[in-house]
């Protein structure tokens, strides 16, 4: 599939922009849980100079680091344990403190294996969808008044996209809108 370079940035900004709230969430959420419980803090900071300390000790004895490593990693375990252990207590899941990307298929980069994600495509879509009505707006539907009913799904901002334009809320099944105009009928829908 060919992509619009233009059509593409932008989709990519609002992919990263999405991202990085995320991630926001997630290290807001995570102070959250420190705060409550700080010992989760330790035991982070632990696991992770432990991990080093698992590379680097393999490097260092180059040949025979099977037993180093099987020691560290016993410590590691104990440590796993004490924090599943903290978290359960505090109602949480085992994965709470962990960062769990959106796309499990390429891990939020946006690519996989060469090839756009399906992730990033949907943003692409959003985006043409965004492009077309944009031309409407400057084009054909210039002037025009616009009353919007969006579908449940669709997560478009139009008063972006039309600005001026209302949009009808709260989100309805598109069947009822005969009864949203009670005899007062819009000239066009
Ligand atoms: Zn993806």
């Amino acid at each position: 599939m060919a992509y619009d370079g233009r059509v593409m940035r932008q989709a990519l900004q609002r992919f990263e922009e999405d991202r990085q709230r995320r991630q926001t969430q997630y290290q807001e959420r995570r102070e959250r849980i420190y705060a409550r419980q700080p010992r989760l803090r330790e035991i982070d900071g632990e696991l992770r100079s432990t991990m080093s300390r698992i590379i680097s000790g393999a490097l260092r004895h180059g040949t025979d680091p099977r037993s180093a490593v099987a020691v560290l990693r016993d410590e590691n375990l104990s440590l796993q344990t004490e924090k599943r252990e903290l978290l359960k207590k505090m109602g949480l899941p085992e994965d709470a403190l962990e960062e769990t990307p959106a796309c499990p298929l390429c891990g939020d980069t946006g690519y996989r294996g060469g090839q756009v994600c399906r992730c990033l495509r949907e943003y692409y879509a959003q985006e043409q969808q965004r492009e077309l009505y944009r031309s409407l707006a400057e084009g054909l539907l210039r002037g025009v008044p616009l009353l919007i009913k969006k579908h449940p799904d669709d997560p478009l901002d139009y008063g972006e996209v039309f600005p001026g334009a209302r949009t009808i809320g709260p989100v309805f099944p598109a069947e009822l809108l005969p009864y949203v105009f009670r005899g007062k009928r819009p000239q066009r829908v």
